[in-house]
């Protein structure tokens, strides 16, 4: 780095110049730890722009390699990384872009037993993954850690974004309850679809981080892409979540 504070770096003038970032603010997003489960689609799009707004670390955990297919939206990946590990192309694709950060890559399953070590250090977990299982993985270490969780989720045209914060919203097991039976084929998807979602989530992240604006806390986003119409649905804690419940009846006795 150069002997510019990171407030007064160039890189991130033009978001210093926003009042509500400023050079406090920036100074904030520097000090900053994310972890971004899943190096995919959303991942992809989340990593650019939480790495190019100054986040200081990054950890991306990915478990997969890059193949072909993932090429239509999976924007961190490129066709010389074909066969990598997807952690450790993601981490040099990020690097590039903003060497100024720190990016640690884990290439390893996100597990209950593993996810722990994972969120050392983390502030925020963001979602880029595409099974129940993990997500059910994060939601708890969420809760657990009293971490916020970004999460996002896509089909064809179509996403979903939402902010869980423990103890002030929703979680993910309130909305989803896991009994819809997942594909082992794989899914349609337009690479702009994790690309919006991703891009949202990166936003509300940067929001999270500095407690700025009004963040999806117990909102649901649903974009129709195909006929480009956006709705925000009210959510609320389900008291008999799988998850949340017990806790919540504990603090409202
Ligand atoms: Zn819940």
């Amino acid at each position: 780095m150069s002997g510019l504070s990171v407030a007064g770096d160039d890189r991130y003038l033009r978001q210093t110049l926003l009042p509500e970032i400023g050079p406090k603010g920036q100074e904030r997003l520097a000090k900053a730890c994310v972890l971004i489960a899943g190096a995919g689609g959303l991942g992809s799009a989340s990593a650019f722009y939480l790495a190019g707004a100054g986040v200081g670390h990054i950890k991306i955990v990915d478990n997969d390699i890059v193949e072909i297919s993932n090429l239509n939206r999976q924007i961190l990946h490129v066709d010389k990384t074909l066969r990598q590990p997807k952690a450790l192309s993601a981490a040099d694709q990020i690097t590039a872009f903003n060497p100024e950060i720190q990016v640690t890559s884990l290439c390893e399953r996100i597990t209950h037993d593993r996810i722990t070590a994972m969120l050392d250090g983390v502030d925020i977990i963001v979602d880029g993954l595409d099974s129940f299982k993990a997500r059910q993985v994060l939601n708890r270490a969420s809760l657990k850690h009293g971490l916020p969780y970004v999460y996002a989720g896509v089909n064809g045209f179509d996403a979903m974004i939402s902010c869980f914060v423990p103890g002030q919203t929703a979680c993910f097991e309130c909305l989803f309850s896991g009994n819809a039976p997942e594909s082992d084929q794989p899914l349609g998807v337009i690479g702009a679809a994790p690309g919006l979602a991703g891009s949202i989530q990166a936003m509300e992240t940067v929001k999270l981080l500095l407690d700025i604006g009004r963040p999806l806390k117990n909102r649901l986003m649903r974009i129709s892409g195909l006929d480009m119409r956006c709705h925000c649905m009210d959510l609320t804690p389900n008291p008999a979540c799988p998850a949340c419940g017990k806790a919540l009846a504990a603090d409202n006795p």
